[in-house]
């Protein structure tokens, strides 16, 4: 492998541009907070390693007043399993899907022209924004579904999902110009979720948090 290119302009910005092997990094169960008994999500560097825990409905744009702590679904008791689709606070199902990743990339620099900036200052124009690897988002391969959006996923109605869910969200997400930046995401995401769903669903079940299954999971017939 040539080593990363030093002129970041050259090189193709972009998920595909991470090296990252998500499948070596192991997610053997659901991570949730002892403190509050909710799901959190986790977040890798680029080297596979977690860096960061963040509540699953911080995610949804909710806000948290504490620090997550984490612990295996399994080692929490009673555990409050919302829908991680429209976070209504009653799941009923899991469903399981390919562990699906996001990049997010930080602004390293703006590069302007030095004869623009001299005669412009700030109004000039970027020429080119530098950008790197902050941090991946891993969503999981397991979604838990309120009886609603289980519905909405079992008919496979993409757009009925994506309205309810934004719906459901605050509204510094969905008003004005950030409804469109907000359904494109949820957009993305769902379509890798209905891509890669295995069959099967797991009934949420007292003392079952991963779900009680009539069909083994990721089995493919
Ligand atoms: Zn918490
Ligand atoms: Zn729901």
């Amino acid at each position: 492998m040539p080593p990363p290119s030093p002129h970041p302009e050259e090189s193709a910005p972009g998920p595909k541009a991470v090296a990252l092997d998500v499948s070596a990094v192991p997610v053997p169960e659901p991570f949730y907070c002892r403190r509050c008994r909710r799901a959190l999500n986790i977040r890798f560097n680029n080297l596979g390693m977690i860096v960061e825990y963040l509540h699953a409905a911080e995610q949804r744009g909710q806000t948290s007043d504490h620090r997550p702590e984490p612990a295996p679904v399994t080692e929490i008791p009673d555990p409050i399993i919302e829908c991680d689709f429209c976070s209504a606070p009653d799941a009923a199902w899991i469903y399981r899907c390919a562990n699906q990743v996001t990049d997010a990339r930080r602004v390293t620099a703006r590069v302007v022209a030095v004869g623009d900036y001299q005669a412009r200052r700030h109004a000039a124009r970027v020429r080119r924004t530098d950008t790197e690897h902050a941090f991946t988002q891993a969503w999981g391969e397991r979604w838990s579904a309120c009886e609603e959006c289980a519905h909405l996923i079992e008919a496979r109605d993409l757009y009925g999902l994506i309205g309810r869910v934004a719906d459901a969200m605050p509204a510094k997400l969905t008003r004005g110009t950030h409804l469109m930046r907000t359904r494109g995401q949820l957009h993305e995401r769902y379509s890798d979720v209905f891509n890669t769903l295995a069959p099967g669903r797991g009934r949420i079940a007292p003392g079952h948090p991963l779900g009680v299954w009539t069909q083994p999971p990721g089995e493919a017939p």
